[in-house]
């Protein structure tokens, strides 16, 4: 959070906005549990367990809006159909 949603101030890293005395706390709280399963996206990335990925991606995007969290998916999403598709391709021979 770059400022208060409430008055615009600049955020200070303090729970209480400086100028208009907001209780930032649950938004806090939200850009932490973001940040926590942003971290097991990405090791879930690398360990190639894609259905966790998109799981996990798609709850922070519940929170908020996330690049990495869309790329994660996004890539996740590819892999999932390459895997079909050579499993297809086995099928088929
Ligand atoms: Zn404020």
């Amino acid at each position: 959070m770059e400022r208060c949603p409430v008055c615009r101030a600049r955020f200070r890293d303090e729970a209480i906005c400086h100028r208009c005395g907001a209780d930032l706390s649950p938004l806090l709280a939200i850009e932490a549990e973001a940040a926590a399963l942003e971290r097991e996206a990405v090791a879930l990335l690398a360990a190639g367990q894609w259905i966790e990925v998109r799981r996990v991606a798609e709850r922070v995007l519940a929170l908020h809006h996330s690049l990495l969290a869309t790329a994660a998916w996004d890539f996740a999403r590819r892999e999932l159909v390459a895997e079909e598709a050579r499993r297809f391709e086995r099928l088929l021979q």
